[in-house]
């Protein structure tokens, strides 16, 4: 198949124009994390697949992680690598959570540009396609920007909030309300596939690397079936894994933190002299200010411990060294020079 230069010298015919030199048409590999939407996926794929068929100048390929779903998704996806080759579905051994599968995903693909995006259709599959035209002028990261989203009140504010806090408090810029919805450049895939980190937050990750990023503005659309599985849990530990893996700023705070009480102690006791040699009459009140100050501090001492230890965690957890995910078996996978995942 590969025309080695000599061989094209040696048969100019080839080059005749009625027969033009076969050009590989880039493949593009979609990573999609698949956590319980056994409503949403046919609809997905379905959606998926339709705007594909405007786009005859490129080469698709899905990569399905079933990140260890307890309803029919498995079963649903199984279904989808049969009827369509250009399927393959990693099947997780449990829930590893979204961005472990998402870096599942990326272990994976083949393709010269890796688009990321949700399987709820809040990331509408035609805008997956103008990343593609913004990375064919030439960027290696873009990135899908919200210019509106349709989630809950709370959902928005507390996100809003998220993303600027964490550009005020970490060095890496990343952009403001964007999810993970973003394609990268085989090149920057390849690079990203060696930050083996556990706890990740791979939008930040992606962000630090540079190149030549780029953003697309879209309006994000409701989830098509079923419910978010970002619970409040989930999102306030997505949130401490973007804060902690890229800044340092919550163990400068505990120091803030404890000049602020030494400046408040020491106003206390000035205060308490003042009034024992100047006015005996007034005894500064006991029991109040004792119970007051106790837990004042008891409360930001644990405060402080609980910043050192979710650092710590992270430590331990990374001197682990244990696998980031556990594979039952990836369906569809027909090549023998497949990565390995490792
Ligand atoms: N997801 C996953 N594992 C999880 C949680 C979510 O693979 O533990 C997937 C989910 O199926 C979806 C994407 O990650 O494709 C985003 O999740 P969701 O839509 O629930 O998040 P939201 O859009 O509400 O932030
Ligand atoms: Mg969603």
């Amino acid at each position: 198949q590969d025309i080695r230069p000599a061989a094209r010298v040696a048969a100019p015919v080839a080059l005749a124009p009625s027969d033009p030199p076969p050009v590989r048409r880039p493949l593009i590999s979609y990573v999609l994390p698949v956590y319980n939407e056994q409503d949403g996926i046919t609809a997905f794929h379905t959606e998926l697949t339709a705007a594909f068929a405007g786009r005859p100048d490129l080469d698709f390929e899905m990569v399905y992680v079933n990140d260890g779903s307890s309803d029919g998704s498995l079963a649903i996806l199984q279904d989808l690598a049969q009827q369509d080759d250009r399927v393959r579905v990693v099947d997780f051994a449990r829930n590893f959570g979204h961005q472990i599968a998402i870096t599942a995903g990326l272990d994976i693909a083949k393709g010269d540009a890796v688009i990321v995006m949700d399987t709820d259709l809040q990331d509408p599959p035609r805008v997956s396609l103008e990343l593609v035209d913004a990375w064919r002028e030439g960027a290696e990261i873009v990135h899908a920007r919200r210019r509106s989203r349709q989630d809950t009140a709370f959902k928005r504010t507390t996100a809003h909030m998220f993303y600027r806090l964490l550009r005020s408090w970490t060095e890496v810029d990343i952009p403001v309300d964007t999810g993970d919805f973003r394609l990268l450049d085989r090149r920057v895939a390849d690079e990203l596939r060696k930050y083996r980190e556990r706890s990740r937050f791979v939008r930040g990750i992606v962000a630090s690397m540079g190149y030549r990023q780029k953003e697309v503005p879209f309006d994000r659309d409701e989830r098509f079936a079923g419910e978010t599985k970002y619970p409040l849990r989930k999102m306030a530990r997505l949130a401490v894994d973007g804060v902690t893996s890229f800044s340092t700023v919550p163990l400068k705070l505990i120091t803030r933190l404890g000049f602020v009480v030494l400046a408040l102690s020491l106003l206390g006791i000035v205060y308490a002299l003042a009034m024992k040699f100047f006015r005996p009459d007034i005894t500064v009140s006991g029991w109040t200010m004792l119970m007051v100050v106790v837990l004042f501090l008891g409360g930001t001492q644990m405060l402080s411990l609980g910043v050192l230890g979710s650092y710590i965690g992270r430590i331990y957890s990374e001197a682990q060294g244990r696998p980031l995910y556990l594979v039952r078996e990836v369906i569809g996978d027909r090549d023998e020079d497949r990565r390995d995942g490792r």
